[in-house]
């Protein structure tokens, strides 16, 4: 498929600011397919899908193909790309304002619970993007995402260097990066290299926590001071004192002076466990108190 033809006969330009970047090279748009891994039985979300390029070779591997593509105006050209096909469904709107389980729903059996999400999507949204997919009721089994290579890198981060993405993502999947993709692969050639990002999802968080909400909370407040020691910003964003927090962290065996970029999940995860408890006592403390007074 011709992107720069498709694009004169319909009259239209890539829009800058949707991140229009269409993959026109064939070994990347092959590599993306097979990174993805797809079955015959698989059902299978595009988020923008721009002309069409990837869904093509994604209705070939697929059962069913779902695009969600936000520009009205490449519904057109797209449903002349894909007008000889019939395993797929074109939705017009934006992604982060629909609900993949309610989008995948009708395309999903018990047989056949599963669905995986493959997208080329625009650099500024693409943490808004992975969080969505992450916290819907129904996850993907996998996410392949050609994004930007820097971006791509923070996410699989390790120890040492973790930052809040990097927390988040792992916490529910394993992202690793299967393939570099050179700017000339895309029209118009963006100005940073993208990488192909793939995420693969367990049935439950790789972390064993009671409260998912509690674990952000704590991971958010660990990273919400840049560089600083993780006594000092813990205690800046969550609503204990500084001496409960210097407790929590002695009870998981934590050196305070650590900054948030060098722990690992389990010790997030067991220090979420602890934080929980002392927030949880104190709120009953503080109710006790308020009986006494009444
Ligand atoms: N998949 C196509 C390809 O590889 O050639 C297009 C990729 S282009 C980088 C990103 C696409 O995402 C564009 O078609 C853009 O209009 C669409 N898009 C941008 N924001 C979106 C959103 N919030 N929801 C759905 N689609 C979106």
């Amino acid at each position: 498929m011709d992107v720069k033809s498709v694009l004169r006969q319909f009259n239209l330009r890539p829009k800058k600011s949707l991140g229009q970047n269409f993959l026109v090279d064939e070994h990347a748009l092959s590599q993306i397919v097979r990174a993805a891994d797809i079955m015959t039985e698989d059902v299978v979300l595009e988020i923008g899908p721009g002309l069409g390029s990837l869904t093509c070779h994604l209705c070939d591997a697929a059962r069913h193909v779902i695009t969600v593509e936000i520009d009205r105006t490449l519904l057109p050209p797209l449903r002349s790309v894909l007008a000889d096909r019939s395993n797929v469904t074109l939705i017009e709107g934006d992604i982060l304002r629909l609900d993949p389980t309610v989008l995948l729903s009708h395309y999903l059996t018990n047989e056949l619970p599963n669905y995986k999400v493959v997208a080329n999507i625009p650099y500024y949204i693409t943490s808004a993007i992975i969080r969505h997919l992450l916290e819907a009721d129904i996850k993907p089994q996998s996410i392949v995402l050609t994004i930007q290579l820097e971006v791509a890198q923070r996410i699989i981060a390790q120890p040492d260097d973790m930052n809040l993405l990097a927390v988040s993502v792992q916490f529910y999947g394993v992202p690793r990066i299967v393939h570099r993709i050179p700017a000339g692969a895309f029209y118009p050639a963006p100005d940073v290299d993208s990488a192909v990002l793939r995420i693969d999802l367990p049935e439950q968080p790789r972390v064993n926590v009671k409260d998912v909400d509690m674990f952000f909370k704590v991971a958010k407040a660990g990273f919400g001071q840049k560089r600083k020691q993780l006594h000092n910003s813990l205690a800046a964003g969550l609503p204990l004192k500084h001496e409960q927090i210097m407790q929590a962290l002695n009870e998981t065996g934590i050196d305070p002076k650590r900054r948030a970029e060098t722990l690992t999940l389990e010790e997030w995860g067991r220090l979420t466990g602890v934080v929980d408890q002392l927030i949880r006592d104190q709120s009953i403390g503080d109710q006790g108190l308020g009986n006494t007074f009444e």
